[in-house]
């Protein structure tokens, strides 16, 4: 029988109990304390999915041996404009929270700069990646790529993860304008959601086990074959990703990430790239105020708004409201404690 009450805990509350439980899981508490920094920001900010949800998924991944909970990254200046980080089979995260104000430094010195990283998992949400270079000022791009799931146009298998990027840039007077996306045209956990609610997608986002688009939730979970968003022009995202994530980094190929060992997000081990530009370096001292032009022409235009604008109406109903956990997520917490 399920419990259907849920507990409500603040911000402070989710941060403190994803330590607890990654520390109990063996993590040392660096590491905790910057995958538990995820944890609150991805409840506060949404993804959801990428924030206590998660902790299970860590914790299985350390005690299987596949992720490393005691990680020493390495990051090396192979350039003047190129930080290269080895993430020593830990989190990605813990590479980025190493590197990032070298990052920042960088791009000012050069005007642009870029950090590759390998040999580290799955990142979470990549808009917590590029958020912190735009509130120092700078403009970011961020990809990643992921586990073979995405299906190129016409294809009959999986080559690209779900590859994901995201872009921010400061906005003069308000909170940076940060988004992210998949290259999938339903993620996949909301193909996972449907199949639970029985019903169908709204439209084909994926393959049946005969190669046969399909808005059957469980047929595309049975092939693992999503199709890219916007058809031909998703796919040709999700290559660009590959190639600057994958290659670029030097780090595992989605076709090639498939350790069905590891549950959940966790079986990937891309390949990141993090690019960081100066836009005071660039000439146009006027830069904010095209953001600000930008924004504004989208605001107010029907039902429009900046992508990513939603995460900060989550963010004012969280810290409104507290988080709410379900009684069963909360009993498998505690028993990870
Ligand atoms: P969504 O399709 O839900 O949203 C994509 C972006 O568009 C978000 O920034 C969202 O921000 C914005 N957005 C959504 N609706 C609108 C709208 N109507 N107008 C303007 N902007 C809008 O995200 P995905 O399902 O593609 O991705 C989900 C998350 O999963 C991302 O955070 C991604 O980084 C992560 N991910 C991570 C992977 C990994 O391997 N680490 C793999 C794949 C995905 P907002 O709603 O806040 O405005």
């Amino acid at each position: 029988m399920t419990d259907d009450s849920t507990t409500t805990l603040s911000l402070d509350e989710v941060r403190e109990l994803a330590r607890s439980v990654l520390v109990a899981s063996g993590m040392d508490e660096r590491g905790s304390a910057v995958l538990a920094d995820l944890v609150q920001m991805s409840e506060r900010d949404g993804p959801r999915s990428h924030g206590l949800r998660m902790l299970p998924v860590y914790a299985q991944s350390f005690s299987s041996g596949y992720a490393n909970p005691v990680s020493s990254p390495r990051v090396e200046r192979t350039a003047p404009g190129v930080l290269r980080g080895d993430g020593d089979n830990g989190y990605y995260q813990i590479v980025a929270a190493k590197a990032r104000e070298e990052l920042i430094e960088m791009a000012r010195e050069n005007g642009i700069a870029a950090f590759t990283c390998s040999n580290c998992h799955h990142l979470g949400a990549l808009r917590f990646d590029t958020g912190p270079l735009a509130e120092a000022g700078l403009v970011a791009l961020g990809v990643v790529n992921s586990l073979s799931m995405v299906v190129p146009q016409g294809g009959v298998r999986p080559v690209f993860g779900t590859n994901p990027m995201s872009f921010a840039c400061p906005r003069p007077g308000g909170e940076p304008v940060v988004w992210d996306q998949a290259s999938s045209m339903v993620a996949l956990m909301d193909i996972r959601l449907a199949a639970a609610e029985g019903h169908d997608l709204p439209r084909p986002a994926g393959l049946d086990p005969d190669g046969q688009p399909t808005q059957d939730p469980n047929a595309i979970l049975e092939s693992r074959s999503l199709l890219p968003f916007g058809e031909h022009k998703g796919a040709a995202i999700a290559f660009l990703i590959e190639v600057l994530g994958a290659a670029l980094a030097g780090g595992t190929l989605s076709v090639d990430n498939a350790n069905r060992e590891a549950y959940g997000a966790l079986n990937i081990k891309g390949g990141h790239t993090l690019i960081a530009i100066d836009p005071a370096r660039f000439g146009n001292e006027t830069f904010g105020v095209y953001v600000q032009r930008i924004c504004a022409e989208i605001e107010g235009n029907g039902d429009a708004r900046v992508p990513g604008d939603g995460r900060l109406k989550n963010r004012a109903a969280v810290k409104a409201d507290g988080v709410r956990v379900t009684a069963d997520l909360m009993a498998q917490l505690r028993e990870l404690q």
